[in-house]
């Protein structure tokens, strides 16, 4: 029996989980509008769902993990008049909106595939669910709560609350309060009122991207489609669902209004959103002007960088903040998560050397190892705390190079703790927290193994008071620009 706890933004409560339908857990997550290069802020965001993934998988649940790809229906402004994003982006780039999507999409591919994001089971488009969105648009006018006006068809959010459901649930927004604030808007004569949201938009003939429906020539709004391929492929009520906090309202008050709207039911058990990525502490956001793309670390190449850095420094950077707090990237940040990152994966390396050798099992340290092992599933299932575990697994770390400093022999813990810290560790680094280790190019490979050999004649000429010998080393280093530094953890090197 799991125990983990997930705090539920819906509820507002960290709330212990239970799949509606166990050993199966339903999961969907909003996935990128395809206009444009994602950036690092919803790298963030797809890191963090890729951990929920991970864990859950980890725990033993079987996960459908449906992440979508929004194609179509975005607009440039929600309120009013908006234009589609993809088209916009196409005639920009005098592309074929169809183009912008298969590029963008494929340069999403792309940044998970370095960054280790998993793929999700199933990656539906917006595009490829018009009909079900169609039918979702009927059901809910059916239900009498939308409308069709002048071609469009919107959600009529008082008369959903006239029916006792409650738009608002989620973001705690008061409808009142909503309507005074859209007043000024222009572009609202359609609608009965102006927080109605569309669901079917009618094209006007310049719209290139456009389908026939019951309402005449258009296009789907762009939360319907959640609604659509969430259920569509996880049932009516499913297990979680996931997205960046920017997207609580009003994208996800929409999704659970047209699911109501439409079934009468609550569709999702578990809601959960990742706090933002900020950098120099203003979000992350392509209309602010401070995005920094994905690629632009791994390369260096932004004025802000001091030179790049790999994508599993990033993702170790990611998993040091809780993914409910908001995270300001900095160059100190990044420099740190090098560095920790490096004795992590060093550890891994030493434990897989390590000789398991246990003559006189201590008690007290063979049930500290035992206990920092216990330590990592417990704070995973604490809301999945990665910062928490990251912690731990340094400990652990600084054990496992203690024991590679004395002989490569592990010879105080009984083969029971043994064969756990051998899981744990790699379960936790490389399953959970999908880090790996990067390629290195042939030539890092023999520098570190020649490294370590001059480290170890080093340790053997200090040990024996061999001055002479040591200095040597010493000054051949600092004449390369190689700075070695003795911790409590061993001997490391570094090329300045
Ligand atoms: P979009 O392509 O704009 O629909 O965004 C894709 C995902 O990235 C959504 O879940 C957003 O909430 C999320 N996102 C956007 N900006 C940031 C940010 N600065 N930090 C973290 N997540 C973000
Ligand atoms: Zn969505």
């Amino acid at each position: 029996m799991s125990t983990l706890h997930i705090q539920n933004t819906l509820t507002r409560q960290k709330e212990k989980f239970e799949p509606i339908n166990p050993p199966y857990v339903g999961l969907y997550c909003c996935g990128p509008t395809v206009y444009s290069d994602v950036h690092l802020g919803n790298t963030r965001t797809f890191i963090s769902f890729d951990l929920v993934y991970r864990y859950l998988k980890f725990l033993g649940y079987k996960v459908r993990y449906v992440r979508n790809i929004t194609d179509a229906g975005h607009l440039t402004n929600e309120a009013g008049e908006g234009k589609n994003r993809m088209e916009d982006q196409a005639k920009l780039e005098k592309l074929e909106p169809m183009e912008i999507v298969q590029k963008y999409t494929v340069g999403f591919h792309d940044v998970c595939r370095i960054f280790n994001i998993s793929p999700p089971t199933i990656e539906p488009t917006a595009t490829g669910h018009i009909v079900e969105q169609i039918e979702m648009a009927q059901q809910l006018i059916q239900n009498g709560v939308a409308y069709e006006s002048n071609g469009s068809v919107y959600f009529d959010v008082r008369a959903y609350n006239e029916k006792g459901y409650n738009y608002g649930i989620l973001s705690g927004r008061n409808i009142d309060e909503l309507i005074a604030g859209y007043r000024d808007l222009d572009g609202q004569e359609e609608k009965r009122n102006a927080i109605d949201f569309a669901l079917w938009k009618k094209a006007s003939p310049e719209h290139i991207m456009q389908w026939n429906s019951p309402w005449g020539k258009g296009f789907p709004g762009w939360h319907l489609e959640c609604s659509v391929m969430s259920t569509k492929y996880l049932g009516k009520q499913f297990d979680i669902h996931a997205g960046g906090m920017d997207l609580k309202f009003p994208h996800h008050e929409c999704e659970i209004a047209q699911n109501v709207g439409a079934c009468g039911e609550q569709p999702v058990r578990y809601w959960m959103h990742t706090n933002m990525l900020n950098f120099n502490g203003q979000k992350m956001s392509k209309s602010l002007g401070n995005s920094i793309l994905p690629m632009q670390f791994i390369t260096g190449d932004h004025p802000l960088l001091d030179k790049p850095y790999s994508a599993m420094t990033v993702r170790f950077l990611f998993m040091q903040s809780h993914y409910s707090s908001e995270l300001d990237i900095t160059i100190k940040g990044l420099q740190d998560a090098e560095k920790g990152l490096r004795k992590l994966m060093n550890a891994a390396k030493y434990l897989k050397e390590l000789q398991f050798d246990s003559i006189t099992v201590e008690e007290k340290q063979d049930k500290w190892i035992r206990d920092l092992c216990a330590t990592c599933k417990e704070v995973m299932d604490d809301d999945f705390n990665a910062p928490k575990l990251v912690a731990t697994l340094h400990e652990l770390a600084t054990q496992i190079n203690i024991y590679y400093n004395n002989s490569k022999k592990i010879n105080n813990l009984s083969d029971v703790t043994y064969n756990s810290l051998l899981a744990t560790y790699n379960g936790f680094l490389f399953d959970v927290l999908g880090l790996m280790e990067e390629e290195q190019s042939g030539d890092n490979t023999a520098l570190d193994k020649a490294m370590q050999l001059i480290i170890d004649i080093r340790k053997q000429a200090r040990d024996n008071k061999d001055w002479t010998t040591s200095d040597k080393i010493r000054d051949a280093l600092k004449e390369a620009n190689i700075s070695i530094k003795d911790g409590k953890d061993g001997t490391t090197y570094e090329i300045n």
